[in-house]
C-alpha cells in the first residue's frame, strides 16, 4: 500500500527544546510522490475558485506555497520574520508562548480586493497564521482560506482561526 501524507511526515523528540515533538515535513518533501500528494491536497478545495496570490509563511510555507501558487497559476507572496525583507514593510506582532514574535509583508504586495490564500506546514495555537491574516487584510486582500498540512488540534490554532471568520483546511493531525 502507498504511503500517505502523514507516514512521510518524521517526529523529533526535544527539538528545538525538551518537550517539543517536532513535525518534521522534510521527510515529506524529499518523497516525489508523498510531495506531490501533499501539494494536491492543499490545494483541492480551492481548484476553481478565484485566488489571485498564494501567501506562504516562512519558511517551510515558501516551499509549499510556491508549489501551490504554481499548480493554481496564481502569484506567491512571502511573509517573513521581522528584518529580512528588502522592501517597505507593515508588521504585525504576536504572542510566543514566551516573548513575543514579528511578521512582516511588502506593503504593496497585494492590492485592495486581491483573493489570497494562506499556506503553511503546521497549525498550532494559530498565532503566526493570524498575524498573517492580519497583514493581508492590512493591505484589504480578502483572505479565502488558510491550508496547513499538520494540525496540532490539541493547540487550538483551528478554532482561533475559524473564531476570526476563516476557512481551516489541513491534511492530518
Ligand atoms: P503557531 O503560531 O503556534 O500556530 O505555530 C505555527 C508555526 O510554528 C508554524 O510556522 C510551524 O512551522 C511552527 N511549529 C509550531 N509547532 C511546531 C511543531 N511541533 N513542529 C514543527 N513546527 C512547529
Amino acid at each position: 500500500m502507498s504511503k500517505t501524507v502523514k507516514d512521510l511526515i518524521r517526529s523529533i523528540v526535544d527539538f528545538p527544546h525538551e518537550g517539543i515533538v517536532f513535525r518534521d515535513v522534510t521527510t515529506l518533501f524529499a518523497d516525489a510522490e508523498g510531495f506531490r500528494m501533499a501539494i494536491g491536497q492543499l490545494l483541492a478545495p480551492y481548484k476553481g475558485e478565484r485566488i489571485d496570490k498564494v501567501i506562504g509563511l516562512e519558511a517551510r510555507g515558501f516551499i509549499l506555497g510556491g508549489a501551490v501558487a504554481h499548480q493554481l497559476s496564481t502569484g506567491f507572496v512571502p511573509i517573513r520574520k521581522k528584518g529580512k525583507l528588502p522592501g517597505a514593510v507593515i508588521s504585525e506582532a504576536y504572542q510566543l508562548e514566551y516573548g513575543e514574535a514579528v511578521m512582516e509583508i511588502h506593503d504593496d504586495a497585494l492590492t485592495p480586493g486581491e483573493r489570497v490564500l494562506i499556506v503553511d506546514d503546521l497549525l498550532a495555537t494559530g498565532g503566526t497564521a493570524a498575524a498573517a491574516i492580519t497583514l493581508c487584510q492590512r493591505l484589504r486582500a480578502e483572505v479565502m482560506g488558510c491550508a496547513f498540512v499538520i494540525d496540532l488540534p490539541e493547540l487550538g490554532g483551528r478554532k482561533v482561526l475559524e473564531g476570526l471568520g476563516m476557512e481551516v483546511h489541513t491534511l492530518c493531525e
